[in-house]
């Protein structure tokens, strides 16, 4: 179906976020994506996977792009009024909703959060009682995004936990964690790992280093849910 972009925020350096209006409703659960195409003159003519980033509850849709390559680079040039094309909801492994009845472990690589932040911001809509902890790992500072809003959840819910780690550098005024996620980060913020389902989006090395320190620790392969990112093709 067709989407119009109606509003276009800068997240980052390198990540932006669009506000779509599509020709009709889209109804899709937290962790789904679509595939996306450029409806304009003169961009590729390609489709490429892209999550929602907003919460279903909203009457607008959001997806949050980190310009990568030539597809992510094309979306970055459009503007306000420009039209794309996006095909139904799809994925199952990140889904998140009220049927999740445990507590839940969120780990972040990057733009790995877009998946995370809508499941988070339905949760606070719907007011649900799950526990969340929310790893999220970035190279610098300025790579954080929803630096804000995340550090705004963190303070005002009791019941959600951000954790930022930085793997590249340590600005003076930091006081999150520093280096990539490992078994002494996550024993220090989360208890009885076996009660949790555990959701890992990220590029692919990301995941297989966090799936493999997981079933270290005792998590059963069945409480791991991810995604792998960035594999070109795959979705196509
Ligand atoms: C299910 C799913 C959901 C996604 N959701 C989001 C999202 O919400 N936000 C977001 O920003 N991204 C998301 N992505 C990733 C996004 O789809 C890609 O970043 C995008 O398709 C890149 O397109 P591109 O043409 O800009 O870059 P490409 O030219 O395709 O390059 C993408 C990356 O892959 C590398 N690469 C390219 N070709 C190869 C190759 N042959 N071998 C190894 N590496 C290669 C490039 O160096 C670059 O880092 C998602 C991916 C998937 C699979």
């Amino acid at each position: 179906m067709e989407a119009e972009i109606k509003g276009i925020k800068d997240e980052t350096h390198d990540v932006k976020t669009f506000r779509l209006e599509p020709e009709e409703e889209i109804d899709f659960v937290p962790g789904q994506f679509c595939l996306v195409s450029i409806k304009e003159e003169g961009f590729p003519d390609d489709s490429k996977p892209f999550t929602f980033s907003s919460s279903p509850e909203k009457d607008f849709v959001e997806m949050t792009v980190k310009k990568v390559g030539e597809f992510t680079t094309a979306l970055h040039s459009l503007e306000e009024g420009d039209k794309l094309e996006l095909t139904e909801p799809r994925g199952k492994s990140l889904n998140f909703d009220e049927s999740v009845d445990r507590d839940i472990v969120f780990i972040a690589g990057g733009s790995g959060i877009t998946p995370f932040i809508s499941a988070i911001r339905y949760s606070i809509d719907r007011d649900l009682d799950h526990n969340m902890t929310l790893f999220f790992s970035n190279r610098e500072y300025r790579d954080i995004i929803y630096r804000t809003e995340l550090r705004h959840i963190y303070e005002d819910y009791q019941r959600i936990k951000v954790v930022n780690t930085l793997t590249h550098e340590e600005p003076d005024h930091w006081d999150g964690e520093t280096g990539l996620i490992d078994r002494e980060m996550i024993e220090k913020h989360v208890d009885d790992l076996r009660d949790k389902i555990w959701y890992i989006c990220g590029p692919p090395p990301m995941i297989d280093a966090m799936e493999e320190l997981l079933e270290d620790m005792g998590v059963e392969e069945t409480d791991i849910r991810f995604e792998k990112w960035q594999i070109p093709g795959k979705h196509d």
